[in-house]
């Protein structure tokens, strides 16, 4: 037992968790709790898969924008290689690779740099010069630099993965409500009110708070604010490309548009479609979609694919990126309120990270060492932006 949180007996009134939120990152956790045999609990006020998850790109990528952003998604993406087994169909995970993409002589010394950090590590990766870039992916343009080849990295489809999770941890006894809203949290426990507007206070153990970029309503000091992306979709076009293709020139050429920013990463799909990113912005919690970035990011897009330009597109989405000021997602104890662990604000990287996040969560409550060290996802760390870049630019620059 590890203190602020009591667990023991199974499917009592009194569960031994219960998990705010069924995206990714709850439902991530649920699984891993309920693997751990707790009494877990989960309530969503929509529903399973839905929220940031439901709107993402689904690539699972190594980053090394920061040492603590390199342990996490280097972790985590092993985490989901081992369940890679275990993943029904419908999650569509496959170990596509990320190509790193360098338009010129300065972008292939990024491409150096980043290899031997990976290399330090232990992520596998390799150089690629122009011609071998052209042969693996024919539909880039031509005079390219070169690459930086990760193949280790994947791609699935986040909603499906978020619902296999909760069945998982449904199957292992976990409860889920969905429709069910979490309204307050009081000492221990949490409010929530269900579809029909009836309102019961659950008492448990453990609250986990994964809400992604409504987490700040529960615990309104956590400095989660949503930061807008646009995907578009496309008709199938199998074999245009193979692995997920990301722009190494990001910084230097996506910040043009005053705090806005775009970037070429494209993701073939399973089913043979290209889903077209990336951007970012701070646009409050409006969803319309920009045509001014849409636009702008669609011609990044082309500029490096030119095929793109006659590919049909199927829908175009905008979804929230829950981000904090130094994108690092905020794991952890919530000191301040007894029996509250902190599961948010993962940015650009949720899918990637979840499985990481769980593992760090659930050896907390069961009181066993962390696979990582947890220190730089404190989510009462004190927090500034990291000095390359204002708090609108930094973070996450790949999803
Ligand atoms: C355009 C775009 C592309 C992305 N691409 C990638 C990518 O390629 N790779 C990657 O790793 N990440 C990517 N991300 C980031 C990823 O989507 C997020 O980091 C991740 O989905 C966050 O998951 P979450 O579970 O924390 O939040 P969410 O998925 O938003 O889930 C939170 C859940 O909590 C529920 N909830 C909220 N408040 C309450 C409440 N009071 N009571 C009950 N339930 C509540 C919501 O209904 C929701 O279901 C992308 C994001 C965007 C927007």
């Amino acid at each position: 037992m590890t203190d602020g949180a009591r667990f023991g007996a199974r499917r009592t009134a009194r569960p031994d968790v219960v998990i705010v939120g069924a995206g990714i990152v709850g439902a991530a956790c649920a699984l891993a709790l309920a693997r751990e045999q707790l009494d877990v609990q989960i309530v969503d006020a929509s529903f399973a898969g839905s929220g940031s998850t439901a709107a993402a790109m689904g690539h699972l990528v190594v980053m090394d924008d920061t040492p603590a952003q390199l342990a996490l998604t280097s972790f985590s993406r092993g985490l989901w290689d081992r369940m890679a087994d275990e993943l029904p169909a419908g999650c569509e995970y496959e170990m596509r690779g990320t190509v790193w993409v360098a338009g010129n002589d300065e972008e292939m010394e990024a491409a150096r740099a980043k290899q031997a950090v990976y290399a330090a590590h232990g992520v596998a990766s390799s150089l690629v010069d122009a011609a071998e870039l052209a042969r693996m992916e024919p539909a880039l343009r031509p005079g390219l630099a070169g690459a930086l080849s990760v193949p280790g990295d994947g791609v699935l489809y986040p909603p499906n993965a978020a619902r296999w999770c909760i069945e998982r941890a449904v199957a292992l006894g976990a409860v889920v409500r969905e429709r069910c809203e979490a309204v307050a949290l009081s000492r221990g426990a949490v409010r929530v009110r269900a579809a029909g507007g009836v309102e019961e206070s659950i008492s448990a153990g453990a609250i986990v708070i994964a809400a992604g970029i409504d987490a700040p309503r529960l615990v309104p000091e956590l400095p989660i604010v949503p930061r807008k992306g646009h995907l578009v979709i496309t008709d199938r076009y199998p074999g245009l490309c193979h692995a997920q293709l990301v722009e190494l020139g990001y910084l230097r050429s996506a910040h043009g548009l005053s705090g806005e920013s775009v970037a070429f990463n494209v993701q073939p799909r399973a089913t043979g479609q290209l889903l077209i990113g990336s951007s970012r912005q701070l646009a409050g919690r409006d969803g319309a979609i920009d045509d001014v970035v849409l636009g702008a990011m669609v011609r990044r897009a082309t500029s490096f694919l030119p095929a793109l330009a006659r590919c049909d597109v199927v829908r175009v989405w905008t979804g929230f990126r829950p981000a904090t000021p130094d994108g690092l997602p905020l794991i952890g104890r919530w000191h301040a309120e007894p029996g509250v662990w902190i599961a948010a604000g993962h940015e650009g990287l949720g899918i990637t990270t979840a499985p990481g996040t769980a593992a760090l969560i659930a050896a907390d409550l069961v009181g066993r060492a962390p696979p990582i060290d947890p220190a730089p996802y404190d989510p009462g760390r004190p927090m500034r932006p990291a000095s390359d870049a204002t708090p609108e630019e930094h973070a996450c620059r790949a999803t």
